[in-house]
């Protein structure tokens, strides 16, 4: 693998001012790679190469775009289990989950554009019937991507697939903490052949590459998934050059569990929640459920905790694995601290330190507060971390203002066996999705959120749409080309 090397303009590089950078395997806390990061002069050689090929890509027919989506379905489908490994390696998601669900998404993502790009219509009349006003999509320009460590594969499918589906021109810099499924990625891209400087890869941190794409004058917008602090300094830094910023950052998703809900909702809100080890945007992290059925959920949703095996990430199994970093093992257990000596939350799983019989790794406790109230810390940050908070509710009324009262609004969930109280709940929800009874959004659905969790929509038509401008023109002559 060219670790040490970015890919611009169709070849494998060396930085030109570049600094090291070791990738530590989250479970043994061992390097597994060492990448370059890049500076300046590299980010700007990307931009350039991607400057020169949108003139020719953003001319390209759907026919054309659509063939080489096709090509790197199949190029990514012969690599998808070295994916696996890799993801597995770099951020510690446990090989099987690696191999099914992190893996998984770079083909569901790549097969759901091509889908949307076969149906999207780029030249169209404004409504029926009004042949002189016409509607034209057109590619916005050179795109900087900068994804995140958790979800690597599925972030980057999400910004890359519409980027290229809509003829634009793209620098990607994932995040130095899971930088090899870029590289891998860039090796399927060139092997279906993206043609040069259409696509480019740029490895760096955000203080760097970052920094350099949201305040470079050459780069149309911005697509960013991450947290919303970077998320704000990528917006102030872009202002100067008024260029387009896409965000889709943190959540705190509220689970409202109702007393008709079925009996195993609580057991699977909180494998949901601790899935790839808390460290999901739209992960259920605080269960509301009704009075009623509160003390039992607590029993059970403690039940469950303690029944969820915590390894290593190279052992197959449906355990958890380590967090990704030393930084975010520390971050999560800041916040347990908290949660136990500020918030005096109701320990009733877990807690501070690592699971028994570890000593080595990024490894934390799955662990559940009960009793919470809306103000608490562990009610309202972003741990990202197995980490639940649970609180009871009398009134559906109520279940709505606790979700609601939160400065994120990703994901939300309900569930209950009443549908007129499903769909209703649904709408007075303050979130750019809502999650009912475990059925989840189909292929093409739009994934994004409200307030603090950003303003971008990923997936589908909308994902199509982010990376376009939209013409309008008057006085078309009708039926010429
Ligand atoms: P992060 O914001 O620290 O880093 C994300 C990316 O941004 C990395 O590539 C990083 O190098 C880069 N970056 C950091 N500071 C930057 C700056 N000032 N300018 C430009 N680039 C910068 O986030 P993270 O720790 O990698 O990811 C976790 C966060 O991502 C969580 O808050 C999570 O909720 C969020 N996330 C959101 C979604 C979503 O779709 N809403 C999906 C996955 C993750």
């Amino acid at each position: 693998m060219n670790t040490r090397q970015f890919y611009i303009d169709g070849a494998w590089v060396d930085p030109i001012n570049g600094t090291n950078l070791d990738v530590i395997n989250p479970s043994t806390e061992e390097v597994c790679a060492t990448i370059s990061l890049g500076g300046t002069a590299d980010t700007n050689a990307a931009v350039e190469a991607a400057k020169r090929a949108f003139v020719s890509w953003s001319a390209t027919s759907k026919a054309k775009r659509l063939e080489l989506m096709n090509s790197i379905l199949t190029s990514y489908k012969a690599r998808a289990s070295e994916m696996g490994d890799i993801i597995s390696q770099e951020m510690g998601a446990p090989i099987s989950m690696a191999q099914t669900a992190q893996s998984g998404t770079g083909s569901f993502h790549i097969e759901a554009f091509i889908k949307a790009l076969g149906e999207f219509e780029f030249d169209r009349e404004l409504r029926p019937n009004t042949p002189q006003d016409r509607i034209i999509y057109e590619p916005i320009g050179v795109c900087g991507l900068i994804t995140p460590w958790n979800w690597p594969m599925n972030q980057i499918a999400l910004k890359v697939m519409p980027a290229i589906a809509t003829g634009c021109t793209m620098i990607l810099k994932p995040s130095e903490l899971s930088p090899l499924s870029g590289i891998l990625f860039t090796e399927i891209l060139h092997d279906a052949g993206v043609p040069a400087g259409v696509f480019n890869l740029v490895n760096g941190d955000g203080a760097g590459v970052g920094t350099t794409l949201s305040g470079h004058p050459d780069v149309a917008m911005i697509s960013f998934t991450g947290s919303s602090r970077a998320g704000i300094a990528i917006s102030k830094n872009a202002a100067d050059t008024l260029k387009r910023v896409s965000l889709e950052l943190g959540g705190k998703g509220a689970n409202i569990i109702f007393a008709d809900a079925p009996e195993k909702a609580v057991a699977q809100g909180v494998a949901r929640c601790f899935n790839n080890t808390g460290q999901s945007c739209n992960a259920p992290t605080r269960m509301l459920v009704e009075r009623s059925r509160y003390d039992e959920a607590v029993e059970q949703a403690k039940a469950a905790a303690e029944t969820t095996a915590v390894d290593l990430a190279s052992k197959e199994g449906k355990h958890i694995g380590p967090l990704v970093s030393e930084a975010q093992y520390e971050k999560v257990q800041g916040l347990i601290e908290k949660g136990i000596n500020t918030d005096k939350a109701r320990l009733i799983a877990g807690g501070l330190g690592k699971p028994e019989g570890i000593d080595k790794g990024f490894f934390a406790q799955p662990t559940v507060f009960a009793d919470c109230t809306n103000d608490m810390i562990v009610m309202r940050e972003e741990i990202f971390g197995p980490v639940l908070s649970m609180m009871p509710f009398d009134t559906e009324e109520e279940a709505i203002a606790i979700a609601n009262d939160t400065e994120y609004g990703l994901t939300n969930y309900v569930q209950t066996a009443d549908g007129a109280k499903a769909n209703r709940v649904a709408r007075q929800l303050r979130s750019g999705m809502v999650d009912m009874n475990g059925i989840g959004r189909s292929a093409g659905s739009p994934f994004g959120g409200y307030k603090q969790s950003g303003n971008g929509r990923e997936g589908g038509e909308w994902g199509l749409e982010e990376f376009m401008e939209v013409k309008a023109v008057g006085g078309w002559f009708e039926g010429m080309s």
